[in-house]
């Protein structure tokens, strides 16, 4: 008896997000596993067991959906926006290279609409350009590599997307970055405030770095650091084409 594990992306929020290929995955698994709040967003269905689990239980969770799969289950194991965006598929494939035997199960990486894109298409067109990514949780590494990252990346002058700014756990790394990136001479460029987007509780701002504050990210808001050129057309917010 052969089960299978899918690691499925569920978008930023709306359901209207969710791919197809995902909602197909959905109906048709055995077992849903995740952090509680995405596993929420999965309606519960007879014949479906639910695991929901606590936020820092990545690998545990991993663990968990392989042995359920070996097991003839079929496991989706869900992320909020993409699976393989500071989410759950890096989790598998960690757990998978600690048991080798289950190398041959069959898995699937299914994508889905990370906040970064979500956040993007409400401003307009930030990253339209050159631009990265970074994650602000210094759970996994330390500081000093956020802030290194974040020198360079305002030095190569990429749009920066930040993930994870700012949690009651982790309050004052946000404020930091905002003064690396100033220091690194950003002070000027357009932030994007997104938060909770494609849900009821959105909220969209914009300013010049210069004015952001601390308290304007929560763990529900990606931040969007525009490059040198970014304008503002109106509400629109776009990085041009060309850079010199
Ligand atoms: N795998 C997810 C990211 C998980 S990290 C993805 O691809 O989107 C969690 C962080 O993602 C949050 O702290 C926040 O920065 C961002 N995020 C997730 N959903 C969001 C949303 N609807 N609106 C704004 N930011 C969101």
């Amino acid at each position: 008896m052969t089960g299978s594990l899918t690691i499925a992306g569920l978008g930023p929020g709306d359901t209207a997000l969710i791919t197809p290929e995902v909602s197909t995955a959905l109906a048709e698994a055995t077992d849903v596993l995740g952090y509680a709040a995405y596993v929420a967003r999965v309606g519960p269905r007879e014949g479906l067991r639910l695991h929901p689990s606590d936020n820092r239980m990545e690998l545990q969770r991993a663990g968990e959906a392989l042995k359920l799969a070996a097991e003839g289950r079929n496991v989706v194991v869900v992320s909020s926006g993409d699976p393989g965006v500071f989410a759950m598929a890096a989790a598998v494939f960690e757990a998978l290279e600690n048991s080798p035997e289950l190398r041959d199960l069959p898995i699937r990486v299914l994508p889905g609409v990370t906040a970064m894109l979500a956040a993007a298409a409400r401003a307009g067109a930030p990253l339209g350009h050159d631009f990265c990514a970074i994650n602000l949780s210094d759970n996994l590494k330390p500081w000093t590599v956020i802030e290194k990252r974040l020198r360079l990346a305002a030095e190569a002058d990429f749009a920066i997307a930040i993930y994870n700014p700012r949690s009651t756990s982790r309050p004052d790394g946000f404020a930091r970055a905002l003064d690396i990136l100033e220091d690194a001479g950003c002070a000027d460029r357009t932030t994007i405030f997104a938060r909770a987007v494609t849900t009821p509780k959105e909220r969209i701002e914009m300013m010049p770095l210069r004015d952001a504050r601390p308290e304007m990210a929560d763990m529900t808001t990606l931040v969007i650091v525009g490059n040198s050129a970014t304008r503002r057309i109106g509400r629109w917010v776009y990085a041009p084409r060309r850079a010199s």
